[in-house]
């Protein structure tokens, strides 16, 4: 491709992404597509020779966007809702362009040191310690694994080398993430070895619960070794009692783990403050900036007051990776798995100075003021029955009928292709679950939300 050509196509794209982001209401928010019908319309083989990028353009449009779940629609309210606003398209477009690998200092001193840099004004505006370290990966399932990884080596520091010691054992509630027991599969701690800590009435962790459980491992000559407290819970969004974990940890020596992945973004807002209380006495914390902070996928920040531990179980050098040790400079392969390591910071920091903190929170606060809007509807409709608080911008509820109703509830207003919503188990009911936290979403969308939902 000619620059000019670049030039032409690339307007031609951007052009398309402005109109996408002005009109993504356009699309049904759920492609209507069966499970294979993408794969057949495309090609069995790869073309043997370059197709003109017209084609590759115009291919994208006819099979590509009618197959897409659009994450980017005002009605999408499943899961956890999230954004990619125009400043953060930009950082990732120019990240792609630099195509930089910030394995070492050296490969790229500025994927390095942005990092650094956009972790540090993350963590102040957030209200965590200043003298935490922060790197980011893919995802917070990736975050959490390292955590895990690190809480194995603080307890045992010869699984290094020969492999994880039987009877290590980790603690969440039973409200936590599933990537929780995912990391204790993949660092060898074993699903078993996972502890369910019971919740209480509003779906937090019982910390009388964790200090049972860990009695009973001790008696029985097994080894604690990570307590993993949720801030903002997958189904719920509950925050675990986190000073009163803190204070069994630090008795115990136990590693604790804070998964904030969604409600992360949240401390940036001075009245959320207190559903961070005691987070500043974790190992290690981890927030999702590509959740609820604007931030494209894919963006974790994971922080650590002990990076030595993440250093010491990870660090391994081979001598064409050798490098001057300077203390300024930071190597992020030496702290997880992953020897590569793009350029997240650019777009995370396009987004920060983009918006600034303002903007951020301010928008934050707007999707809360809509859930716990729609929370009071559903309070007052005498057919309907909230399940759980609504701390943050997530509303759980039911419809008071059977189970196979709200199933049923959910199919019809997910059909209509306007809004998605998404569902979940809840003391083994199952219960309906709007998720406001798109950039687009505005009253006028949630009103309409209730008004598909309550007809
Ligand atoms: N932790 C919590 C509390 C979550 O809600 C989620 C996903 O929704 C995750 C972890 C996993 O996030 P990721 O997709 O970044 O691995």
């Amino acid at each position: 491709m000619t620059p000019e050509e670049f030039r032409r196509y690339g307007y031609q794209a951007i052009d398309w992404v402005a109109d996408y982001l002005a009109h993504a209401d356009r699309y049904p928010v759920l492609p209507p597509v069966k499970p294979g019908e993408l794969t057949d319309a495309l090609p069995g083989c790869g073309p043997e020779k370059g197709e003109p990028m017209e084609a590759v353009l115009a291919d994208f449009e006819r099979l590509i966007v009618p197959a897409t779940t659009h994450w980017n629609h005002p009605g999408f309210m499943a899961y956890f809702a999230i954004s990619a606003p125009p400043a953060g398209i930009l950082g990732e477009l120019l990240a792609a362009a630099l195509n930089g690998n910030g394995m070492l200092w050296k490969t790229s001193p500025a994927i390095t040191e942005l990092e650094q840099v956009t972790l540090r004004w993350l963590r102040q505006w957030s209200g965590l310690p200043d003298d935490w370290f922060g790197l980011t990966y893919d995802t917070a399932s990736t975050s959490s694994m390292h955590a895990m990884a690190a809480a194995r080596e603080a307890a045992d520091p010869q699984s290094r080398t020969r492999g994880a010691q039987p009877g290590l054992v980790v603690y969440t509630s039973e409200q936590s993430h599933s990537s929780i027991e995912k990391g204790a599969i993949a660092v060898g701690i074993g699903q078993d070895n996972v502890r369910k800590v019971p919740v209480d009435a509003e779906f937090r962790m019982r910390p009388d619960a964790l200090e049972e459980l860990i009695e009973r491992d001790l008696a029985a000559g097994l080894k604690p070794c990570c307590v993993t407290a949720t801030v903002g819970t997958t189904s719920t969004t509950s925050v675990d009692p986190v000073p009163a974990i803190a204070d069994i940890c630090e008795l115990r020596g136990l590693w604790l783990h804070v998964d904030a992945a969604y409600a992360g973004s949240a401390a940036i807002l001075p009245e959320f403050r207190w559903a961070f209380e005691g987070c500043e006495r974790a190992d290690s914390f981890v927030t999702n900036p590509h959740k609820w902070l604007l931030t494209p996928v894919d963006c974790s920040v994971f922080y650590t007051r002990r990076p030595e531990i993440l250093r010491r179980a990870f660090s391994l050098i081979p001598e064409y990776l050798q490098t001057v040790s300077d203390p300024r400079a930071v190597n992020l392969m030496d702290y997880g798995v992953p020897l590569g390591h793009r350029f997240r910071a650019l777009k995370l920091w396009f987004i920060l100075r983009s918006f600034g903190r303002e903007g951020l929170a301010s928008m934050i606060r707007e999707h809360v003021r809509l859930a716990r809007e729609l929370a009071r509807w559903i309070e007052s409709d005498p057919r309907f029955e909230l399940a759980a608080p609504v701390p943050f911008s997530v509303v759980c509820f039911r419809y008071k009928g059977t189970d196979e109703e709200n199933r049923a509830l959910l199919e019809r207003v997910n059909s209509a292709g306007e809004i998605f919503i998404s569902g979940t188990v809840l003391n083994g009911r199952f219960t309906l679950r709007v998720a406001v936290g798109n950039q687009a979403t505005t009253a006028a969308h949630v009103e309409r939300a209730w008004e598909l939902i309550s007809s």
